[in-house]
């Protein structure tokens, strides 16, 4: 038994969602003729209350596109200094849309509303970049799976509204928060100009994420999706998959979300842990005592088939997901306890 615990990402389908693959209805998506595909997205676009909704390869690849979307070269965007638009998308935000981002210092990978607002360069001091769009995360990665408060993100927005600026929200883990927090999908579709929505986290499909948005932007998605190399062909066999998710496997992250919160309390017990931080939904991220190697910790997990990751600077991440069944949450808890 192989305990994966290195992100969400590692799950496999199914059999039911294999079957569903299987039987699914495709055609050519980059005609614009796949039905499973036009399905999903009219779906998706429907659960937020918005407009129109695109099915991308990757999670980066949506944001990206919402980026090209919202921004002319030489501008600016807001973000935390923990987003993955930022860190982890191989610099396209310069590279695809020549954007600079203009880092925000916030908590657990979120900012206020007062940050964004005194991180706008004025727009008529042609010296600096023209601000252009602000991207938020939710739940953020980095941050340990923290949720902003709707409050707060409706803040930003009226922030937004009154310099002009684009509202992007990446989503990929924002199941992870509707669930946790009981939320309703649409009240995220009237805060946002685009969301994208990963597929391949917690919902357990191969791959896959849905941009969606208001139309006057997503208009021309679909040419930017394009550029980026992801036109995709008979890709219905994924969507079906997508489509299998949202029946089946959304309700349950609320399991997800108590196994991450009960192995940041038998953590907290350890001798070996200094400190968990507050575990909110489906990441776990903690520390060693400072005696404590990392390197030594990881293997030792390893030796016992337990994968976990190591995020830098003594930070260490576990995730919970799908494929990570009651029995493997029984042993990795005994494991902790022993170790
Ligand atoms: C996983 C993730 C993405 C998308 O990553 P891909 O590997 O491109 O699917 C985007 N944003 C956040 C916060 C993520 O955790």
């Amino acid at each position: 038994m192989i305990i994966d615990l290195r992100s969400d990402t590692v799950t496999k389908p199914c059999k039911g969602m294999l079957k569903a693959m299987v039987a699914a209805e495709t055609g050519d998506d980059v005609y614009k003729e796949d039905p499973t595909v036009n399905a999903l997205e009219k779906r998706v676009a429907e659960l937020f209350g918005m407009e129109s909704a695109l099915f991308f390869p990757t999670g980066s690849m949506a944001n990206q596109a919402a980026i090209k979307l919202q921004t002319q070269p030489g501008e600016q965007l807001i973000c935390d200094k923990w987003a993955h638009v930022y860190n982890y998308e191989g610099g396209g935000v310069s590279f695809n849309s020549g954007v600079s981002c203009k880092l925000i210092d916030g908590y657990r990978g979120m900012v206020t509303a007062a940050q964004v607002e005194e991180n706008i360069n004025p727009p008529d001091f042609y010296h600096s970049p023209l601000t252009s769009l602000v991207c938020l995360e939710n739940t953020t990665n980095k941050g340990g799976g923290a949720c902003y408060n709707l409050e707060e993100m409706r803040e930003i927005r009226a922030v937004c509204d009154r310099h002009g600026l684009g509202l992007h929200l990446d989503g990929a883990r924002l199941v992870n928060a509707l669930v946790a927090n009981n939320e309703n999908p649409k009240d995220y579709g009237k805060i946002f100009d685009t969301i994208s929505i990963c597929f391949s986290k917690g919902l357990g499909i191969p791959l896959g994420t849905v941009l969606v948005g208001k139309e006057s932007l997503m208009k021309n998605a679909i040419r930017v999706r394009k550029t980026l190399g992801g036109g995709m062909r008979q890709v219905g066999y994924i969507a079906a998959a997508g489509l299998y998710a949202l029946d089946n496997n959304l309700e349950r992250l609320v399991e997800d979300h108590r196994r991450a919160s009960e192995l940041a309390q038998t953590l907290q017990e350890q001798r070996y842990v200094l400190k968990v931080e507050t575990t909110e939904t489906n990441i776990v991220i903690f520390y060693l005592q400072e005696s404590v190697s990392e390197e030594k910790f990881i293997a030792d997990l390893l030796k016992k088939n337990i994968r976990i990751s190591d995020m830098g600077q003594g930070k260490l991440r576990i995730v919970t997901h799908l494929d990570y069944t009651e029995k493997m949450h029984q042993r990795f808890t005994d494991v902790l306890r022993d170790l």
